[in-house]
């Protein structure tokens, strides 16, 4: 892959990568994956993903701004832009190192996707709760595998007219392939299956939750209303025993003190008459205090828990208030009217009763990670746990804010703190609120979704080394099979290992096929190679005797004559061994042409080099053809004298020849020019030729049929 793509910038690819960035951007506004809480899976980036393997670079750069512009209108965060373009640089990056996509993905978010967007959650939205950054790079992370997973899935189906020439895909290793292949298929459902699982498994875990919340605010309020329903009732009995029994005021003090050592619930009790005069109070150290106080200071004719059972005949049970006298705990009246059979009020036994100690009460419910706040009718604080740091008799109201990560659970922020929470009333009107952590149902969500991951890498991990293996597996006995092809060894006749298949076994039988006849073709082919080369050889062999020999007559010609000459003159001059150099014409040879026409003529030249090798034999004597009519003779060796006479017998040989024509007989003569050297040898090659042409010229004009010698 690495002379891939040179990075196209250009209107239509920029055109292309819009269209891809809006069928993203459509995606991410309206095709979104709900997931737990306010978590969702965006999907747009396919689109992007698709663009940068089909078109490159530039284009999926422009379509992931794009696409992003919906993340970012949604959440108003630019740094989406920051990381969604970052991806795409990585990924590139990546594919043209020839990096599986799904594999870069995950270096990528490992590397720089997870740290950038606990950097952004954690300094951008001010999220605090540790579980939930976990959960928040989690599911971004998938997300983000998840994307990469479904385009590769989708790249095979892409079809290849929508590749630009630029990032047209090249192929990959087999063992690539098919992990690519088993990764996605193993993966982008594996995501999707353990999405779900975790999803319904935090859903399962936020109704625990809200159950042991629900039951707890139910325990809380039905213990609430006995007790004061069991106090209620004390003052009713009390009531009671106070109409039919003619008590004397000793006597209905020492017996309230006795029924509120019994209700010892109840700080204070009082027993007032139709005026709203206290008649008698418990503790007695209480009620002395108030004796010695001016009547009027002893009415309690203003008080709620007066004229409520006064005026309406019923029981009555206050709001909360601060107790005075007897402690500051937060305490509630309690009062019962007296009424005769005639429903007359005749006065009111009233009891102050101290709120119960929930910190007992939690501790029994063995719940440690829960809280509670218990308000009443006024939304002030009754009671709650000490670790929330609330006054009592506050004023409390509790405001929900969005739910981030529960499906249905109610979450309220209490001193920069979220607390999911379940609220009941009592039958007086309180309400009981229970609290819980967040962390438990985020942290159940996140390891679900750290397991997923984990999972995930292993099952990477583990398809990598199975794929390895099985493309191996595929390919080394083809490789064996080609290598062994191609160095022309023969291809085994059975499979070569029990790893084999019957596809391979049929490549194996066809190689062994083409093997067998591209050996048959091999051997003819040579054969006919050696034909052809002995008939070249031939060839060769007769063009190089034609160059040398001439046609006609059969004695070496011009060339082959001074190629064979030449070195032996040289010789000859060094060694100052006597030599000559003859040139033979024949005389009016046109005029033999002319009249007995050219064959003729030409069987006179045939003639005349017949005898020329006959009588020149020796192994220095050399004779040629010079060219037309003209012959040339070159001795060495002996003396010049003998040279001179053995031409000149030449001469008069042809002069006595007569050559048939016809029927008649032509008469044929030469005239000849020697010129031989044999004390000086300082003479050229072609100085001593033109020598014997001058010395031939002179016996042509003494009247040919003469020979005429010289030397030097
Ligand atoms: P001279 O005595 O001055 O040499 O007279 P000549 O006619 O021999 O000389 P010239 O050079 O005028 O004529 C040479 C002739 O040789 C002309 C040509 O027709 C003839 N000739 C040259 N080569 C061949 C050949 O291969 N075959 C035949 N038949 N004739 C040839
Ligand atoms: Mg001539
Ligand atoms: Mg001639």
């Amino acid at each position: 892959m690495d002379q891939a793509a040179p990075r196209t910038f250009n209107e239509k690819a920029l055109l292309l990568g819009g269209v891809y960035g809006l069928l993203g951007l459509i995606t991410n506004l309206w095709f979104i994956i709900p997931l737990y809480g306010n978590l969702s899976l965006h999907l747009g980036e396919v689109f992007v993903i698709i663009c940068l393997i089909t078109r490159g670079f530039y284009p999926a750069v422009f379509a992931s701004i794009i696409t992003s512009t919906g993340l970012v209108y949604e959440t108003g965060n630019y740094t989406f832009f920051v990381s969604a373009i970052l991806e795409i640089f990585v990924l590139n990056a990546f594919l043209r190192k020839g990096v599986l996509l799904l594999l870069a993905d995950v270096i990528f978010w490992v590397i720089l996707g997870i740290p950038i967007t606990y950097l952004t959650i954690k300094y951008i939205y001010d999220v605090t709760s540790g579980d939930f950054i976990q959960v928040i790079l989690l599911k971004q992370a998938v997300n983000g595998v998840l994307i990469v997973s479904i385009a590769a899935l989708l790249k095979p189906f892409i079809p290849l007219r929508l590749f630009s020439a630029a990032a047209e895909p090249e192929a990959p290793k087999l063992s690539d392939r098919v992990f690519e292949l088993s990764l996605n298929s193993i993966s982008l459902p594996a995501l999707i299956i353990s999405l779900f699982l975790s999803d319904s498994a935090a859903d399962n875990t936020e109704k625990q939750m809200e159950n042991v919340l629900k039951t707890r605010t139910e325990h809380y309020v039905s213990y609430l209303t006995n007790y004061v329903d069991y106090h209620l009732n004390s003052l009713r009995s009390l009531e009671a025993v106070v109409l039919q029994n003619d008590l004397t005021d000793v006597e209905r003090d020492v017996m309230l003190n006795k029924w509120n050592q019994i209700y010892n619930g109840f700080i204070t009790m009082l027993i007032a008459n139709q005026s709203g005069l206290i008649i008698s109070g418990s503790p007695a150290e209480f009620y002395n205090n108030i004796k010695s106080e001016t009547e009027e200071k002893r009415k309690v004719i203003d008080r709620d828990y007066f004229k409520v059972p006064k005026t309406e005949l019923r029981a009555y049970v206050s709001e909360v208030f601060q107790g005075r006298g007897f402690g500051d705990d937060p305490i509630i009246a309690i009062s019962v009217p007296i009424l005769n059979e005639n429903n007359q009020f005749l006065g009111i036994v009233e009891g102050s009763l101290n709120i119960p100690k929930f910190e007992n009460i939690e501790e029994s419910m063995s719940v440690s990670d829960g809280h509670i706040i218990i308000k009443d009718q006024n939304k002030n604080i009754i009671y709650s746990s000490p670790e929330l740091n609330l006054n009592t008799l506050d004023h409390f109201e509790i405001v929900d804010i969005s739910p981030t990560f529960t499906n249905r659970m109610r979450i309220f922020e209490l001193k920069g703190k979220q607390y999911l929470y379940h609220a009941a009333t009592t039958g007086y009107g309180w309400r009981v609120v229970a609290l819980a952590e967040p962390s438990i149902l985020i942290g159940s969500y996140g390891h679900n979704f750290l397991r997923l991951t984990i999972i995930l890498l292993f099952i990477a991990i583990l398809s990598l080394a199975v794929t390895r293996r099985f493309s191996k597996q595929i390919t080394k006995p083809l490789e064996n099979l080609v290598r062994n092809f191609a160095a022309h060894r023969p291809i085994q006749d059975s499979a070569s290992n029990i790893q084999t298949s019957l596809e391979i076994e049929s490549v194996r039988e066809q190689l062994k096929e083409a093997q067998y006849l591209t050996l048959e073709y091999q051997e003819s082919l040579k054969r006919e190679v050696e034909i052809k080369t002995s008939e070249l050889v031939e060839m060769n062999e007769k063009l190089e005797k034609m160059s040398v020999e001439d046609d006609l007559t059969k004695i070496f010609n011009r060339r082959g004559f001074e190629k064979s000459v030449y070195e032996i003159f040289k010789l000859s001059c060094r060694n100052k061994t006597p030599l000559t150099f003859a040139i033979l014409d024949v005389d009016h040879f046109k005029v033999v042409n002319d009249t007995w026409g050219h064959s003729v003529g030409d069987n006179c030249l045939v003639m005349i080099a017949k005898e020329l090798k006959e009588h020149f034999q020796r192994e220095t004597d050399f004779v040629a053809r010079y060219g037309g009519e003209e012959f040339v003779v070159f001795l060495s060796g002996g003396n010049i004298d003998k040279h001179c006479r053995m031409l000149e017998e030449f001469r008069k040989k042809i002069a006595g020849h007569r050559v048939p024509a016809n029927g008649n007989f032509v008469n044929l003569t030469i005239s000849i020019g020697v010129y031989s050297l044999e004390n000086d040898f300082n003479i050229g090659y072609h100085h001593l030729v033109s020598k014997a042409d001058e010395l031939l010229y002179q016996s042509k004009n003494n009247g040919r049929n003469r020979i005429t010698c010289a030397s030097q």
